[in-house]
């Protein structure tokens, strides 16, 4: 693991995006074991941190904004830190460097191809925002321009220009943002070219992912946690399991490889539907996927009574709801695997389970290297009452 100082980046003061900056990586993972332990230290016993092999360039997914200069000059990058004035970014110590090449490039496309950028305050021009997702294991990379409107000039030749230069580049869509707001992303995708989405593999599974789908951004890192929660949950043939908070089905579909039965929820309809067609790609007819809000699908589990064995729980960083976890307190599955972005958040859904759930392990691991995020895995145990 390098512990050595790291150089610094340039453009560190300007953009705020790494909150370790400079401190060499060891001393990042005590911080993070030290946050863990304030937060969740009282509740049982803190593992050492899984550290990355590697801590740069892990960020398979990569958000350019789209903006000009006074002078006119355009420019990418990112929001300064709570802001919307935009630091030009042409490489970054934890984003991909292939898809950080590839915006540079579409960068220096827009002229020739008389693309206008999206001006905020007039909410005039064509491009907001380039995304490109790599995937580790396929080396398949999709490109997704956020644009105003659907009618982009010369598409085709665009992205035979851009294929030119990055012949790696599998599929390219079109993301429609008309709304005036700071989200990132519309609702439609249109592809301009392949097959609108990009696929990977994570613990021998095989996994579509299609634009606006969740996707966890650290391939490699990803991989620990999965086996790490599998080893902790110590499935059986005769476990009936619900994977909440599902995203694309990733830690369900590896769950069912061992469990009898999987079902999976999720809020996001694209990325159910991509759930339901990994299902089919990796053959498996244990597993379905329903979409809706978790709380409101567990309670309706409660109200009809239905045997659940474990549940994995992976929600975003605001956490869980009352719902979720008073339905839970109903369900009693004999083991909950609690995996969170947030130890805070964390901590306060912990509490509602106290009583009724003894904390086994506390594993944090380190998805986010320079960032001040810090991902746990916490095993609840059923007391036996
Ligand atoms: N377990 C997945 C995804 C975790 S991210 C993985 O490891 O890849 C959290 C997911 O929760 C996102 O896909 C988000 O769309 C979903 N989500 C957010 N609020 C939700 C809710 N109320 N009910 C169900 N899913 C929700």
């Amino acid at each position: 693991m390098p512990s050595e100082k790291i150089p610094p980046c340039p453009l560190a003061k300007k953009c705020g995006g790494c909150d370790y900056q400079g401190m060499p990586y060891e001393q990042q993972l005590r911080e993070k074991e030290k946050l863990v332990k304030k937060l969740l230290g009282n509740m049982g016993e803190v593992r050492p941190i899984l550290g990355a092999e590697t801590p740069y360039h892990y960020r398979n997914k990569v958000h350019a904004v789209f903006s000009r200069k006074r002078n006119g000059e355009v420019i990418s990058g990112i929001y300064q830190e709570g802001t919307h004035r935009v630091v030009p970014v042409n490489a970054c110590q934890i984003e991909n460097e292939k898809a950080d090449e590839i915006i540079v490039t579409i960068r220096g496309l827009l002229k020739s191809f008389r693309i206008r950028v999206y001006d905020e305050d007039t909410d005039f021009g064509l491009l907001r925002h380039v995304m490109v997702r790599t995937a580790a294991a396929t080396g398949q990379i999709m490109v997704v321009l956020v644009v105003r409107t659907p009618v982009f000039p010369s598409k085709n030749n665009f992205v035979k220009a851009l294929r030119a230069v990055h012949p790696e580049i599998t599929t390219v869509v079109l993301n429609v943002n008309e709304r005036r707001t700071s989200m990132v992303l519309g609702e439609r995708n249109i592809p301009i070219y392949g097959k609108g989405y990009i696929e990977d593999v994570l613990c021998g599974c095989s996994f579509r992912i299609s634009p606006t789908s969740f996707y966890q951004v650290n391939a490699a890192q990803t991989e620990r946690l999965y086996k790490t929660a599998m080893t902790l949950a110590r499935l059986n043939k005769r476990d009936r399991v619900v994977d909440a908070y599902c995203g694309i089905g990733t830690i369900g579909m590896v769950a069912a490889k061992t469990a009898r039965e999987v079902i999976g929820v999720e809020l996001n309809k694209e990325a159910v539907r991509d759930a339901a067609r990994n299902a089919v790609r990796n053959h498996m007819d244990n597993i379905r996927f329903v979409q809706g809000d978790a709380g409101m699908f567990l309670e309706g589990m409660a109200d009809r009574e239905e045997p659940v064995d474990v549940v994995f729980m992976d929600p975003p960083r605001s956490g869980s709801s009352e719902a979720f976890l008073k339905s839970l307190l109903v369900l009693k599955p004999k083991k909950i695997i609690y995996i969170s972005c947030n130890p805070e958040t964390q901590a306060r859904d912990l509490k509602m389970l106290k009583g009724d759930y003894r904390v086994e392990t506390i594993q944090p691991v380190d998805m986010f290297p320079f960032c001040g995020h810090v991902e746990t895995i916490v095993l609840l145990q059923r007391e036996t009452l």
